[in-house]
């Protein structure tokens, strides 16, 4: 199964990854720190992790381990 990890210790609530998805609304919740609502809208174009700028999204592919 898909996983978006988000590093919450790391994670500065910037809002990049909301920004730049093309699903935001339906996948991210931004407050202090980022959340995942729903990863069944998520295309896997790892966008969200590249725009990161502390580096603290991690996308599992399914069958990859964490
Ligand atoms: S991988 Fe792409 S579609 Fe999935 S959450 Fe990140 S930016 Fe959105
Ligand atoms: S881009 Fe990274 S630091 Fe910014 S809110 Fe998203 S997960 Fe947090």
């Amino acid at each position: 199964m898909l996983q978006i990890l988000v590093d919450e210790d790391k994670c500065i609530g910037c809002g990049n990854c909301y920004d730049i998805c093309p699903k935001a609304a339906k996948i991210w919740k931004i407050g202090s720190v980022a959340h995942i609502l729903d990863l069944r809208y998520c295309h896997v174009c790892t966008l969200c992790a590249m725009e990161c700028p502390v580096d603290c999204i991690k996308i599992i592919r399914p069958g990859e381990k964490a």
